[in-house]
């Protein structure tokens, strides 16, 4: 027999271009069970997905995935539940809802991984009662969600921050990695992208190397903007950067050189720029909001 708090579970997973972490989490978010599935093939992965899943499928309201993409959040169309263009091998047209939904029979809660840890962030982090609130992460790529009104921002698309175009700093004549526009954010500062600048992977490069101010007039060079556009109350900053402090006090203070005082609320919001406060945790309780999101719609249908 199942205990009481386990009869109802929700499956989380944060789906990312390197691995799959999957949980299972009580209603009382207590997580259960974990595992980490390498992301090799969509069959081979999500398979091994499913199998984590199935033995709790009799007591599992819904699952959530929150994906690397870019994916089709579009339910009216034919490759809803799809990632879509993205360049990793194997991946392109993948359908995760569709695979997950046909083994397991439950609904399956689908969003970016960075909209997932917005929500999260939002309700139980470090955005709480902050609305709107930005979620960007600064790793492998550069992605941003936002919840706006409570809800996470969807549209035409999903938001693609990763990829605003930045303002070239003078002198730096780097071309920008980015395969569809060169010197995008993601093109100019992402983690490979400091790899090919520096030599050297970006945890291996001191805190005091000049490349971080680099690093921060880029990243507030695009958040001004997403400032201007959302009026965030917060920007929660993921990823290998939001694990340095100093960082994000060098990103704040850029950010009020480039505001230049027009915007006064924005000098007087010191605490605007953040570190998750779910820490390595953001994402996979983003997949679990999206399960329980998805469970709540299956019960008001
Ligand atoms: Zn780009």
């Amino acid at each position: 027999m199942p205990l009481e708090h386990e009869k109802e579970l929700y499956g989380a997973v944060e789906a990312g271009g390197t691995k799959f972490n999957c949980a299972v989490i009580t209603a009382a978010r207590d997580i259960i069970g974990t595992k980490r599935v390498a992301t090799t093939t969509p069959a081979e992965t999500l398979q091994e997905v499913i199998e984590f899943f199935a033995p709790h499928r009799d007591s599992l309201l819904a699952v959530g995935v929150a994906s690397f993409g870019p994916i089709d959040l579009d339910t009216e169309s034919s490759t809803y539940g799809y990632i879509t263009t993205t360049p990793k091998p194997g991946w392109h047209n993948a359908d995760v809802v569709g695979t997950l939904n046909r083994a397991l029979g439950v609904p399956i809660g689908w969003d970016t991984d960075v909209n997932g840890a917005a929500l999260a962030e939002f309700r139980w982090g470090a955005a709480i009662d902050c609305d709107p609130t930005v979620y960007i992460t600064v790793g492998t790529g550069i992605g941003g969600g936002a919840i706006v009104n409570g809800k996470a921002v969807h549209g035409l698309m999903h938001p693609e921050m990763g990829h605003l175009v930045v303002k070239r700093l003078p002198g730096d004549e780097f071309p920008g990695i980015c395969p569809y526009h060169g010197d995008c954010l993601e093109g100019m500062i992402c983690g490979p992208a400091l790899e090919r600048r520096n030599n050297k992977p970006g945890e291996e490069v001191a805190a005091d190397d000049p490349i971080w101010d680099l690093v921060a007039q880029y990243l507030a060079g695009a958040l001004y903007p997403i400032t201007l556009l959302l009026s965030p109350k917060r920007i929660v900053i993921g990823g290998g950067v939001g694990s340095r402090p100093e960082l994000l006090a060098k990103v704040m203070a850029r950010l009020l050189v480039l505001n230049n005082h027009y915007v006064q609320p924005l000098d007087k919001a010191a605490g605007l720029i953040v570190a998750p406060g779910l820490g390595s945790q953001s994402g996979v309780m983003g997949a679990f909001e999206l399960a329980r999101q998805a469970a709540v719609a299956r019960q008001k249908a």
